[in-house]
């Protein structure tokens, strides 16, 4: 076996859904070297290689017969700091909120309304994560990736990453780019997001009037806590299901059985629809078979009580999809990657 590689090790401390299922190879990698020769030495042996972050964006349903490497790259800098703007650079390793935490410390604004999102920096670009109405294209400057077909480095900028919805360039190439570092333009002047969800009334019940970043970043923290379950007490992935976006037509004829249909206009027409409220009026919130479940207060997460296995969780995915393009004809689109 190669140096530093671990044989048949268990993926259960590293996926937020803590399914136990085995790598064949393990290897953790702290640099690019690390990383190139990773690749060359599973490539020279005719291995298959994953790449995983924080896991929680992951679905494993079974053994993964090839090498995982576990990002483990540190390291936050200041790129350049002029008139108000503020670029940095994040290793992939490095897990997104203590980075998010980091910037607000050193007074950069852009962050705040992704604070306590799981998992890495690395893996931030690759569903172009977003929250409480702020996606990372919204601060994004560049990355740095390395093409594992060719072994060349390659740089990113906003327009060749084709962000989009919970989507990007690198999402729809598995397998291809591994990213390894991601910059972000940020800065000393807030420009505030307050008009989603209850971020604003969190904020005035704080007795916050004029919120600073990290005010917003804390009043965000507080209600996420409230509301999603933390993968350290209960296994989930966060958001199972992607919200539905839709033509404006069939909104109406939903509208039609289902008046209480809860959606928001998107900028190119169409409606994106709440998938939490189509699967709560299905009535899932809060169902259990076995360990596999539905969250009590947030239907559109899947929860792990124990020992459920990846293929239950898709199992009952699955029959949740079915049951919504049934009842709605909306199908619904898995959100984390499958294995
Ligand atoms: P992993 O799960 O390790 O990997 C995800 C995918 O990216 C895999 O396909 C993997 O192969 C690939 N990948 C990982 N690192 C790299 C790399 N360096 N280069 C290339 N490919 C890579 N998401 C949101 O968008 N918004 C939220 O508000 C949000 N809230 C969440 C709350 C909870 C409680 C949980 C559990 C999850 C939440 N998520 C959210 C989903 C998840 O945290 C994010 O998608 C996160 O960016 C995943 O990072 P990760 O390092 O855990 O990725
Ligand atoms: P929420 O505030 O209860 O809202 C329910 C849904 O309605 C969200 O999915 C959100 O869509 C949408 N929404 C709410 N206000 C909106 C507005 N003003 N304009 C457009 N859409 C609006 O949602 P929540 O579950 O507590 O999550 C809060 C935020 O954290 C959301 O942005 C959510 O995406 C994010 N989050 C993501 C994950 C994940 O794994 N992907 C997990 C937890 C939380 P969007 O999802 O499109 O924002």
């Amino acid at each position: 076996m190669t140096a530093h590689w671990q044989e048949q090790v268990s993926l259960k401390p590293y996926n937020t859904f803590g399914i136990d299922v085995k790598a064949r190879y393990f290897a953790q990698v702290q640099s690019d070297d690390e990383v190139r020769e990773a690749l060359a030495q599973a490539r020279q042996r005719g291995l298959a290689v994953m790449v995983i972050g924080g896991g929680s964006n992951l679905l494993l349903t079974r053994d993964v017969d090839a090498l995982v490497l576990h990002m483990a790259s540190r390291g936050r800098h200041v790129l350049g700091d002029d008139a108000g703007r503020v670029v940095v650079e994040a290793e992939a390793g490095e897990p997104w909120h203590p980075f998010v935490q980091w910037s607000l410390q050193q007074g950069f604004c852009g962050l705040e309304n992704l604070s306590l999102i799981p998992g890495t920096v690395g893996a931030a670009p690759m569903q172009n994560v977003g929250a409480y109405g702020v996606e990372i294209k919204d601060v994004f400057a560049g990355l740095t990736a390395l093409d594992r077909h060719t072994g060349e480095l390659r740089d990113f900028g906003l327009e060749e990453c084709a962000f989009g919805y919970r989507d990007s360039l690198f999402k729809r190439n598995p397998g291809r780019w591994l990213i390894l570092r991601v910059r972000f333009a940020l800065s000393h002047r807030l420009q505030a997001h307050l008009d989603y969800g209850p971020v604003r009334q969190r904020l005035a019940e704080q007795g916050v009037q004029a919120p600073t970043a990290q005010a917003i970043s804390d009043a965000i923290c507080s209600i996420r806590r409230e509301k999603l379950p933390d993968p350290a007490e209960l296994g989930n992935a966060g958001s199972f299901f992607k919200n539905p976006v839709v033509a404006v037509e069939q909104l109406a004829r939903i509208r039609a059985e289902f008046p209480g249909v809860v959606a928001y206009p998107q900028a190119d027409g169409q409606v994106k629809l709440a998938a939490g409220w189509l699967i709560e009026q299905a009535g899932w919130k809060g169902y259990r078979d076995g360990d596999a479940g539905v969250h009590r207060l947030q239907s559109l997460v899947l929860v792990n009580y124990g020992q459920a296995s990846g293929a239950q969780l898709h199992g009952l995915a699955q029959r949740i999809q079915a049951d919504i393009l049934a009842r709605f004809g909306v199908a619904l689109e898995m959100e984390p990657n499958l294995y």
